[in-house]
């Protein structure tokens, strides 16, 4: 008899046990049935996009995070009619309203102007017209063309008033944000697929790359450095989770002329590509900074670069000289993999 009720009692407890098991399983079914996956590619900002990622609506995420960097090119290509950096450069000489957006961001690009004694400046827009580079007029300028436009470039000249939310540039300034606006809609982008619920994706914009989370799988996101003069190759392999990867280099835009290479990195301090590297590549949390100081450090050289990056906290480099020498920061050294 006691026995019996025993037996009634386990065999209660079991039935009990695998009932809540099937419970489990089956919301753990449900959870990864409403967890989608999506991959999508586009031509944006003069670039190749990737966007990746899995979350509750991928989908639905991707082409938000889609949309939002097509918005970001709409206000900061000088390219585009009515966007805020044209009105800024057809209004040259006089006072232009902006929105807070554009307001930060010039303010960011001045940020590292200050930090580089001028290494990286937006008002470079007419010596780049004058090279012709993004255009298939490229070549190299006359003289006086080449110091009539140096007349122009200056970051200190670029004034703005925060209260009145207004900016003046002098006339005849041509301002172009092409070294730091394709990180800022990187970063704007992963923001868009953080607020959808992204807890793993990746965007990839021509040079740059972000990461959310680790990889679906839960391992690390590993993303290549590209050598700069095999187009197939990496020079190494960094391992990163919430992490961005920013290159410039000479050998995304440029015309050959007596066997030198013109490129798209401009010194604002002579009117010329800056020489002394090959490849900057930046590791650090947000596009936007990585993108600038990519170009920043592009310009200021390998022994200058190197003294900006080891001083700057959060942000790592990989630099290439002349020579094909490969330098790593202190910060970066462990974890990357040089091929
Ligand atoms: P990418 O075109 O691959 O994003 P960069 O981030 O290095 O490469 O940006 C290069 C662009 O930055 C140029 O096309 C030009 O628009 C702009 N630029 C060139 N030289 C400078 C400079 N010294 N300071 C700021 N912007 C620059
Ligand atoms: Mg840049």
């Amino acid at each position: 008899m006691k026995n019996k009720r025993a037996l009634i009692y386990i065999a209660a407890v079991l039935g009990i046990a695998a009932l809540m098991a099937v419970v489990v399983w089956i919301k753990q079914l449900q959870r990864t049935g409403t967890e989608t996956q999506a991959a999508k590619t586009e031509f944006i900002m003069d670039t190749v996009v990737e966007i990746r990622a899995s979350g509750p609506d991928a989908e639905a995420a991707v082409d938000a995070a889609f949309a939002e960097m097509s918005r970001v090119e709409k206000v900061f290509s000088r390219h585009l009619k009515d966007s805020a950096i044209t009105r800024i450069n057809q209004g040259s000489g006089q006072w232009v309203p902006v929105t807070d957006e554009v307001m930060a961001l010039l303010e960011k690009a001045l940020h590292y102007s200050e930090l580089s004694s001028g290494a990286f400046d937006i008002t470079v827009g007419r010596l780049i017209d004058l090279w012709g580079f993004g255009t298939d007029k490229q070549k190299i300028p006359p003289e006086t063309e080449l110091a009539q436009a140096l007349a122009t470039v200056g970051y200190r000249s670029v004034e703005i008033d925060k209260s009145a939310k207004m900016v003046r540039i002098p006339s005849g300034t041509i301002i172009d944000l092409g070294g730091i606006a394709k990180g800022y809609a990187v970063d704007q982008a992963r923001k868009v697929l953080e607020a959808k619920g992204v807890k793993s994706g990746m965007i990839y914009a021509g040079g740059d790359i972000t990461t959310i989370g680790a990889k679906p799988d839960g391992s690390s996101w590993r993303v290549g450095v590209q050598h700069p003069r095999e187009s197939t190759a990496l020079i190494g392999i960094v391992e990163m989770e919430n992490k961005t990867i920013v290159t410039s280099g000479d050998y995304e835009r440029y015309f050959m002329d007596n066997g030198i290479r013109y490129h798209h990195i401009i010194d604002p301090h002579t009117g010329y590509p800056a020489r002394d590297v090959i490849s900057v590549t930046i590791y650090g949390s947000e596009a936007a900074d990585a993108d600038a100081l990519s170009t920043t450090i592009f310009v200021l050289g390998l022994e200058r670069g190197k003294a900006l990056i080891e001083n700057l906290p959060g942000y790592e480099a990989v630099i290439v000289d002349q020579e094909g020498n490969v330098w790593v920061s202190s910060g970066l050294a462990g974890q990357i993999t040089l091929l």
